[in-house]
Formats: C-alpha cells, sequence, structure tokens
C-alpha cells in the first residue's frame, strides 16, 4: 500500500519521512498517509477528525522581490483521522507575505528538517492520545527559535488573519 503523492512535493516526500520514522512501532502497524490540503479550517466541531495546532519555526521569501525573513510564529495545522486500519492527516502550514511588497502573494514556509522532526514527534504523540486513546502525557517537544529582530507583522501571516496565531 501507498500514500497518494499526486502533490509530487518533495517536502510532502521528506515530511513523510520523518513522520514514519518518528511513527515506527507506535502506531500498530497501521498505515498512516499525509497531505497537505491548504483548505483546511480550524473549529471546534469535529466528527470523525481530530485536530492538532502546532507553532514552529521557519524561514519565508518573497517571489516578488527575493526578501527573506526568518519567524517564530508559524502555525500548522493538523487534522487527523483513522479509519480501521488506514489514518489520514491533513497538513496546513499557515503562510506570510511581504511586508515591503504591496501585492505580494502569500508563501509557503520553508521549514528546517529538525522542527519537522520535532513537529511529527508531536504529532505522533498526539495521534497516540487522540486516536488511540492512550493515556501519555501532555508534554511536548520544542522546535529551535530564530533571532527575529523585527516584530511579528498580523497583516502579513495568514494565521493571524484567521484569528488562530494567538491561541
Ligand atoms: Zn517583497
Ligand atoms: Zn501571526
Amino acid at each position: 500500500m501507498s500514500c497518494r503523492m499526486e502533490q509530487s512535493q518533495l517536502d510532502l516526500a521528506t515530511w513523510t519521512r520523518i513522520f514514519q520514522d518518528e511513527a515506527s512501532g507506535l502506531l500498530r502497524g497501521h498505515y498512516w498517509c499525509l497531505e497537505f490540503d491548504y483548505s483546511i479550517e480550524t473549529t471546534n466541531s469535529w466528527n470523525d477528525w481530530k485536530e492538532y495546532i502546532r507553532n514552529t519555526s521557519a524561514r519565508f521569501r518573497c517571489t516578488d522581490c527575493g526578501r527573506t525573513w526568518p519567524s517564530n510564529q508559524v502555525k500548522v495545522v493538523f487534522h487527523m483521522r483513522l479509519i480501521g486500519t488506514m489514518g489520514t492527516v491533513k497538513i496546513r502550514p499557515y503562510r506570510q507575505n511581504c511586508k515591503v511588497c504591496t501585492t505580494a502573494p502569500m508563501g509557503n514556509p520553508s521549514i528546517e528538517e529538525s522542527n519537522i522532526k520535532v513537529l511529527m514527534e508531536n504529532l505522533v504523540k498526539k495521534i497516540r492520545i487522540k486516536c488511540y486513546h492512550e493515556k501519555l502525557d501532555e508534554g511536548r517537544h520544542y522546535f529551535k527559535a530564530y533571532d527575529v529582530e523585527s516584530p511579528h507583522e498580523p497583516s502579513h501571516c495568514e494565521a493571524c488573519l484567521k484569528g488562530i496565531c494567538n491561541q
């Protein structure tokens, strides 16, 4: 069995590889697939989908002027569901855009592998708690932060615009 990879993002292959490493031996041999989905919204009313929101750090690059900036306020939303022995995780990394260019599109965060690993460690633990009802402590792993000199820009952060950045 293999996961759909039509999104063919290199990124997704990296996230999936790290997830499978972290999940190894912990999810009862069940098959879990990851996919990016930029349409999922946060909500409290779920049926079989469970929600998990984490913060991480990332770098962004403006496609208009080439400017880059680091951010320690990058929200990633996960929706996870287990049906039988098939698990699915939808991932939405929230985007930011350039504060200098007025029409710059929102850009995806570029997250270092070490921080993807931290996200996946936390995600696997959350899946064990929420989908397998294991009684684990809520302790979590922390991402590596960047030195960020300028303040967070709510009007250039998709998660702020959605009202979930400071949750
Ligand atoms: Zn720019
Ligand atoms: Zn924000």
